[in-house]
């Protein structure tokens, strides 16, 4: 038998299943504040602000979010308006909406998602 090439080493990374896809198909926990048809909203297991709310696609196609802009402008929009109802249900209607964009910017899940940060958050606190 052929040992598997790195290229389909590769491909069998890229199926594994995020985290994201796993709350999703409810296989673990999360508090779901918000569900549609393209999405959910969850809170934050390590809240870096007093409301911490993740938006994120259901599908996996998309890493990041110039890569959904690309391909779904539509599902774009549908996170940022459902942002700005999270801030407005869970805080005053301010926030923060941190898209991170690669290992170096900090993302560790490469399923796009958005932060919604909110609840009072300092000037000049936008990077740690
Ligand atoms: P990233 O670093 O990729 O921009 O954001 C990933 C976020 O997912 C982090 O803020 C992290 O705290 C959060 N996270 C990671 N694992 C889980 C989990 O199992 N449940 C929830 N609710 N959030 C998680």
């Amino acid at each position: 038998m052929e040992a598997m090439s790195s290229e389909h080493a590769t491909d069998a990374a890229a199926a594994t299943p995020t985290i994201f896809e796993r709350i999703i198909a409810r296989e673990i926990p999360a508090d779901i504040v918000l569900e549609t048809e393209r999405l959910i909203a969850i809170r934050d297991i390590a809240p870096q602000a007093p409301v911490h709310l993740l938006v994120i696609p259901k599908t996996a196609q998309h890493r990041t979010v110039a890569e959904l802009a690309a391909a779904d402008p539509a599902l774009l929009a549908e996170v940022v308006a459902t942002a700005q109802r999270l801030a407005d249900e869970h805080a005053d209607g301010d926030y923060r909406l941190v898209f991170n964009s690669g290992a170096n910017a900090g993302q560790t899940v490469f399923h796009v998602h958005a932060h919604v940060l909110a609840g009072g958050l300092d000037e000049g606190s936008l990077a740690h």
